[in-house]
């Protein structure tokens, strides 16, 4: 197999030859179709995330189909389409995976961090936490809903089904897929962009966002809820700022810059911030279910494996709209 690896933290992923991985007890392996490049990606390769401390491959939005079961796999089949997700495996017996949160387990191993993932044309993963897809070949289109999709359901959730018009700061992978959720759901979606960037302020309409602006602007009206999908610690005071009393600021991401003091008056009134970590297998059976009810359509940008450092490069400088997703 190859794959593009991480051998430290701050250079350029290496293409490189690796023995075909075997699955243990309860793993299957696949032959990677399409893997999706998340912002999660940018974190580990700059080690916003700590390094774990050895070379790694990247990548947490798979779309493979098996190729190779181990013992004691039950439910899936040779040759099955599944998604596998960046929460790779949970002890099972903390407090959190007994309380409905085994996206806070306290012994986790995550897909394409602290466990290989699939910048690969390999990957190993645990059955139970494999996610069966309709069979179809558009893999490409498939990976983004692997997390951008996941993750920004379980923001979603989070904001709140009473949140009737929610705004999204960040109109990248998550946020385009999100949108056209919360619009399906009947909400308004309020779309900011980086100040100035007026193309993906037309994306955001086209996907049926009823305002896009810039995340320096206020919104025509204050809203009930907002999502902050973009890195940007500054971006919390000013969610708060667009949200009314009782309104919510869901920070979706796994990693902020500082944020910036700010007055009380900003929290005051029952304003809530919160952030979103992981996901549960839950999320994944309830969003995956609403995929084709809703109709979702992922924009996306495939490159080469063999490209996966300008893919990475491409999405820290906003260079296109939706995902990018790699193609072995
Ligand atoms: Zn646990
Ligand atoms: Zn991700």
């Amino acid at each position: 197999m190859y794959a593009m690896r991480l051998l430290a933290p701050h250079t350029p992923l290496q293409w490189t030859e690796l023995p075909d991985p075997q699955p243990g007890p309860g793993q299957v392996r696949v032959t990677v179709g399409a893997c999706g490049v998340c912002r999660t990606d940018l974190h580990v390769v700059d080690a916003d995330l700590p390094f774990p401390g050895h070379a790694l491959t990247p990548g947490h939005e798979i779309v493979g189909r098996i190729d190779a079961i181990g013992p004691n796999v039950e439910g899936l089949h040779m040759g099955q389409r599944v998604g596998i997700p960046w929460l790779g495996h949970t002890c099972g017996c903390c407090h959190y995976c007994q309380t409905d949160h085994e996206n806070l387990c306290d012994h986790p191993l995550f897909t394409g961090y602290t466990r290989d993932g699939g910048y690969a044309t390999k990957a190993v993963a645990d059955a139970h936490f494999t996610f069966p897809l309709p069979d179809g070949d558009d893999d490409v289109a498939v990976a983004p809903l692997l997390c951008a999709g996941l993750i920004g359901w379980r923001s979603l959730v989070m904001a709140g089904t009473d949140a009737r018009s929610i705004g999204l700061y960040g109109f990248g992978a998550a946020a385009h897929i999100i949108a056209q959720v919360a619009a399906w759901q009947g909400r308004k979606v309020y779309a900011f962009t980086r100040p100035g960037d007026t193309k993906t302020q037309e994306f955001a309409r086209s996907l049926g966002c009823v305002w896009a602006g810039g995340s320096d602007e206020a919104p025509p009206e204050q809203l009930d809820a907002t999502i902050i999908f973009a890195p940007v610690g500054a971006l919390v005071p000013a969610a708060l700022k667009a949200v009314h009393k009782a309104g919510r600021v869901v920070c979706a991401g796994i990693h902020m810059s500082e944020i910036p003091a700010f007055s009380y008056d900003l929290l005051w009134e029952e304003r809530q911030i919160m952030s979103v970590a992981n996901l549960t297998r839950q999320d994944g059976i309830d969003f995956l279910e609403r995929v084709p009810r809703v109709g979702i359509r992922t924009t996306t940008t495939p490159y080469a494996l063999k490209d996966a450092n300008k893919a990475l490069d491409d999405l820290r400088h906003g260079r296109f709209e939706g995902a990018a997703v790699l193609v072995p």
